[in-house]
């Protein structure tokens, strides 16, 4: 029992394990490769946005940038020497090209490097400087134009520095570019809350604040300063960093974006994704869970009725078996018994005819003679149960009444129960229909139940006969006033030769008999325990019982039964 139990749990863990392995794993793995590659599609898509903002950025600082060269020297082209050095002209100047406010100061300087007029706020401490020296002036005085990087400067302020020189390179017009004006252009480049972006030089120094307050590139970022050409992409640790290089390859413009950052829409669709097919997944698994228990519930039970129908089949093996042995047995002693009879009843006839006083123990001889007479007809009586449990059924089949033929069995044993002082009560249903079925089968079925009773009940009791009909059946029902059927006797009370009682009493076959003609009749016989006590056996005949039972009775084996 324990086995089977084991083996259906295992079957049903071994189901589920399949149904996890099928379904789950290729819907996992199904789900990891679809955000893997949406993932990718999303990464990608920050890459481009990265560039675009770069090339973007990238033009508008450079545009700036040139747009003030073009600026300072379409002035200096304007203006000679004479005219640009003269401080009133100078602060005229200033007033009309500054309305913006994109510069700080604006400087005239000799190609000496002497200064010849400055307006902006710094005029005290940079009077009477000389920029011959100064690498910007020396590049301006050469190239015609310089863009400095950011610097300090005396005023200890973030400058970025200007520079043209006259078409006749006679002076230089140098304007300080208001650093805020220039840094404003980068913050558009900013995406996400980490993200930055800044311009650095070649040496990695920021030449605008950083967005996130950075003040030195990091060590892994140091590589973003190898050259390249156009807009190059690189991923660093949790970042994406788009670059660009400007100004002759001076400066370097750095989008830095943080991946997760801009990962915001994959991840919620990715979440909602892995909800919707977790929930599914869940649903799917709860499904094939209780399948798997319904399937091998119903395995079960198929099992056990096939297991109850094996244990059925067995007891009419067994009875058939028996009944066979029964019906050999009953056949080989019949005949000496019969002989037996006849030569005592020969004894008994001739005993008369001898002389009493010839003859000393002439009682003793008749007394014997019955005796033996008596005993061969108990033995007679047995050979004629075990026939009676090995005879073929009838295909005879009539129209009975049940309960008349009770009536009639009950008159059978009348005179015995009254012997006792039994009280057999009838509670007959009169308008029980009549059945199409084996009656003298039927009667015998009466008979043995009502001796069983009678055995039972000993000595002033009961047996109460009931019967009662549905639509398809009929029910008779034998109780007592025994003392009722223990649990061991129950389990064995319809096998054939068991008996509890003496062995000159018992024959052990009247049960299996009872079992094996109800079971060839269609119907079925049950026994229990009365609460009050006593036993009570129910009897169940199906009402219209014509063409089933009896046809080809495998334990019969043409016994002819007319020799008793
Ligand atoms: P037998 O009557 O020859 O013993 P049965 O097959 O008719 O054989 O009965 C088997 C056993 O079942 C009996 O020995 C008895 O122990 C038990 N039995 C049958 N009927 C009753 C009953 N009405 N009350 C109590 N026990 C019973």
């Amino acid at each position: 029992m324990n086995n089977k139990k084991m083996y259906y749990s295992r079957l049903r863990r071994g189901l589920i394990s399949a149904f996890f392995i099928f379904i789950l794993v290729p819907t996992l793995f199904v789900s990891w490769v679809t955000i893997y590659n949406l993932r990718k599609c999303a990464i990608q898509r920050i890459e481009n946005s990265g560039v675009r903002m770069a090339e973007d950025r990238t033009d508008a600082v450079s545009q700036y940038l040139n747009k003030q060269i073009i600026l300072l020297s379409t002035l200096a082209g304007m203006y000679p020497i004479k005219i640009m050095g003269d401080q009133p002209h100078l602060d005229q100047l200033f007033r009309s090209v500054n309305e913006r406010g994109d510069v700080v100061d604006l400087h005239v300087i000799d190609s000496a490097g002497k200064q010849l007029a400055y307006v902006g706020p710094y005029r005290s401490s940079i009077e009477g400087k000389n920029y011959k020296d100064a690498p910007w002036f020396k590049e301006a005085m050469v190239a015609g134009k310089h863009v400095s990087d950011v610097f300090m400067g005396y005023r200890n302020v973030p400058h970025l520095v200007v520079a043209v020189t006259d078409p006749l390179k006679t002076y230089v017009f140098r304007a300080t570019i208001n650093s805020e004006k220039f840094n404003a252009l980068l913050l558009r480049a900013q995406t996400g809350p980490s993200g930055d972006a800044y311009i650095v030089n070649r040496h990695g120094e920021f030449q605008t604040p950083s967005l996130q307050g950075t003040i030195e590139l990091a060590a892994a970022e140091k590589n973003l300063l190898e050259y390249h050409e156009g807009t190059s992409t690189r991923t660093i640790g949790p970042f994406l960093y788009t670059s660009s290089w400007m100004k002759d390859g001076q400066w370097l413009l750095v989008v830095k974006s943080k991946i997760s950052d801009s990962l915001g829409t994959f991840n919620e669709r990715r979440n909602n994704s892995l909800m919707i097919i977790t929930a599914s997944s869940m649903l799917f698994l709860g499904a094939a869970v209780l399948l798997c228990r319904y399937m091998v519930g119903r395995l079960e039970q198929d099992d056990r009725r096939r297991a109850d129908m094996d244990q059925q089949m067995v007891q009419v093996e067994k009875m058939a078996s028996i009944g066979r042995l029964a019906a050999g047995i009953a056949h080989e002693i019949n005949n000496p018994l019969q002989m037996i009879t006849n030569q005592a009843g020969w004894i008994e006839e001739l005993l008369p005819d001898e002389d009493p006083e010839a003859v000393k123990n002439l009682g003793e001889y008749q007394d014997a003679v019955t005796k033996i007479k008596y005993h061969v007809r108990r033995a007679g009586t047995i050979t004629h149960r075990l026939l009676g449990f090995s005879r073929r059924m009838s295909a005879e089949k009539e129209s009975v009444s049940v309960n008349e033929l009770l009536e009639e069995t009950v008159s059978f044993v009348e005179n015995e129960a009254v012997n006792h002082n039994i009280i057999i009560e009838q509670l007959l249903d009169k308008n029980l229909p009549t059945t199409m079925t084996d009656g003298p089968q039927l009667q015998q079925v009466f008979l043995n139940l009502l001796n069983n009773c009678l055995d039972a009940v000993e000595q002033n009791g009961r047996i109460t006969i009931t019967t009662k009909a549905d639509d398809t059946s009929i029910s008779i029902e034998f109780a007592d006033s025994g003392p009722g059927i223990s649990a061991e006797v129950m389990k064995q009370i319809f096998d054939p030769f068991f008996t509890t009682k003496d062995p000159g009493k018992g024959t052990g076959l009247g049960m299996s008999i009872c079992y094996d003609i109800m079971k060839k009749l269609g119907g079925k016989i049950e026994v229990k325990n009365n609460k009050v006590g006593g036993a009570i056996f129910t009897l169940t005949l199906p009402l219209k019982h014509l063409s089933e039972s009896g046809q080809g009775d495998r334990r019969t084996s043409g016994y002819d039964e007319s020799i008793y």
